[in-house]
Order: C-alpha cells, then structure tokens, then sequence
C-alpha cells in the first residue's frame, strides 16, 4: 500500500512507495517511512488518518535543495540582482540591483560598483555590520 506525503516545496501531495530520500535529514540513501504516530513502517498497517510527512516529492527534491543550498550565511554579500530579471524600485522605475545591506537602489552598475567599491564603503549599513563583527 502507499502512503502520501507532502511536497512543501511546490505544494501538492504525492504517493510514496515506502522508501524516501530525506537529504535535508543528512540522507544519502533513501530510507523506510515511518508513521510518526504509531512509529512503525508506512507500509505496516494503514495510517491514511496519520499526520501527513512534509517531504518534497522526486520532482521537485532537487530543486529544493538548489535553493536550500544557494542560501549560504557566507554568501550574504552585498550583489547586483540583475540575474534575477528586471528590478524596479518603489516608484516603479528599473533598477539593475540594490544593496542587500542597506536597500538602496541602483539605476546602473557604474552606480552599484561604485557602493561596493573599498569593501562597500559607501554603504553606511554595511560598515555598521563589520564594526559590530
Ligand atoms: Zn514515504
Ligand atoms: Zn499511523
Ligand atoms: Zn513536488
Ligand atoms: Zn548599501
């Protein structure tokens, strides 16, 4: 018999065959289900009533886990969007980036290096952040 669980990456419900990868529990391996209220197998009885695992389904594992992975503390330097399409400030007008220090936003990259020139020295937040570290 299979069991559901929860994709909670796109949001939708998928069958499992009783094994799972959970690479974000450090699996490497795919691993037995196991029904978190009566701590046995999925496959072991029916649990169509039990808590539902959130786990993201095949489709979209990898995925997932990209954007998990592009999250990384030592990343969270001041960049330019512009990978990310078009940007535009509050009033609606494209920008190519803004500071993820202090949010200001650049109308050109000329602007942008210019923030970031002398380790981000015009950006005020920025500077705050290295005194307090
Ligand atoms: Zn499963
Ligand atoms: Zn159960
Ligand atoms: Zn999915
Ligand atoms: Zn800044």
């Amino acid at each position: 018999m299979s069991h559901r669980h929860f994709c909670d990456y796109a949001g939708h419900d998928w069958e499992c065959d009783g094994l799972a990868l959970r690479p974000l529990a450090g699996d490497t391996e795919p691993s037995e289900c196991y029904c978190l209220r009566h701590q046995v197998p999925m496959e072991r009885g029916d649990h169509s009533g039990c808590p539902v695992e959130l786990l993201a389904c095949p489709e979209h594992r990898e995925e997932q886990l990209q954007q998990i992975g592009t999250f990384d503390p030592k990343d969270l330097r001041p960049s330019v969007g512009s990978e990310r399409g078009m940007l535009h400030d509050r009033d609606g007008r494209p920008i190519v980036g803004f500071c993820l220090w202090c949010g200001k936003d650049f109308y050109s990259i000329e602007e942008a290096e210019a923030h970031h020139a002398n380790n981000s020295k015009r950006c005020v937040a920025f500077q705050r952040f290295k005194c307090r570290y």
